[in-house]
């Protein structure tokens, strides 16, 4: 049975993310741009102001973009101020969010979990959309419950401002929430020079390696006897969110609460 199609307006279509959803849009047969919400270039449509062949309308009131264009889905990636502006005006409106803008608190996210409650609908926000990466921390927590010895290395761009990377230290966690407790390593290592065995968290070294050229990347490395398992994810562009995107606004069509993180709406 063909998909029926999901009316989708994109919040932030300029920006490096929201250009790769512009394209997955109209290259999906499934989605339907209807219309995208930005701070300037009201009622432009999308062709005169980017590369683009849409049609769609920019509208700066998004109030105005739902009421005449009536999407299913927003998808938002803008910046943390106005995409929780965006995310409970989309709910209010009956319009699923789909969000990849960062940098929602706990608290934000427990306000829009009663929302979503309360109105009946899905939402899902996903501070990591790589599929592969969210893979890549699953396929470590399956691997974690044969081997006990891990190290993890994340590498990055040069003008990372955190270290080590929030999906590294995610995928710590995962890890943890399956491996018993064990001293790794030598019981007198020294390190000669501080820092040599990278960070620790529950027992886990972890590595981060900062260089031009990079995008994001992480192997995680699992050692035994005789043998090593290295499960290793690479995102060399922003293209490399949007199978993840594509899948979140299929899911959110199908559920009726908040989903923060991508990993809980994949088997
Ligand atoms: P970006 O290039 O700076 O894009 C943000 C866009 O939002 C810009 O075009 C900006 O326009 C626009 N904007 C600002 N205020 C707006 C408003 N009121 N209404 C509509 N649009 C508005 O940033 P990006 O790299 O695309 O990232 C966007 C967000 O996604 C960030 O929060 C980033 O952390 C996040 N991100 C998430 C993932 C993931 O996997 N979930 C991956 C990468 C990035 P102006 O430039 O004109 O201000």
């Amino acid at each position: 049975m063909p998909n029926e199609t999901i009316k989708v307006v994109i919040a932030g279509p300029r920006g490096r993310m929201g250009q790769e959803a512009v394209k997955l849009a109209e290259s999906t047969p499934h989605f339907e741009l209807v219309g995208a919400v930005d701070h300037t270039y009201n009622q432009k449509k999308l062709s005169e102001v980017m590369s683009s062949d849409s049609e769609a309308l920019i509208y700066t009131d998004i109030t105005q973009c739902f009421q005449e264009t009536q999407p299913a889905v927003l998808i938002d990636l803008t910046t943390p101020e106005i995409g929780k502006v965006h995310t409970k005006v989309a709910l209010e409106h009956g319009v699923r969010p789909v969000v990849g803008t960062t940098g929602f608190t706990e608290s934000d996210l427990e306000d829009l979990k009663t929302l979503t409650e309360d109105k009946g609908i899905g939402a899902i926000i996903a501070p990591n959309f790589a599929l592969g990466a969210v893979l890549m921390m699953k396929f470590s927590q399956m691997a974690a419950n044969y081997f006990e010895d891990v190290e993890i290395i994340e590498l990055h761009h040069d003008q990372k401002l955190d270290a080590p990377s929030g999906t590294a230290l995610k995928t710590v966690e995962m890890i943890s929430a399956v491996r018993s407790d064990k001293q790794q390593g030598h019981p007198d290592e020294k390190e000669i020079l501080p820092g040599a065995r990278g960070a620790e968290q529950n027992g886990i070294r972890l590595h981060s390696v900062r260089l031009p050229g990079l995008i994001a990347h992480q192997e995680v490395m699992f050692g035994m006897d005789g043998q090593s398992l290295k499960i290793r994810h690479d995102s060399y562009n922003r293209a490399s969110f949007m199978s993840g995107v594509k899948l979140a606004v299929e899911q959110v069509m199908k559920i009726d609460q908040l989903v923060y993180g991508l990993e809980n709406i994949i088997d």
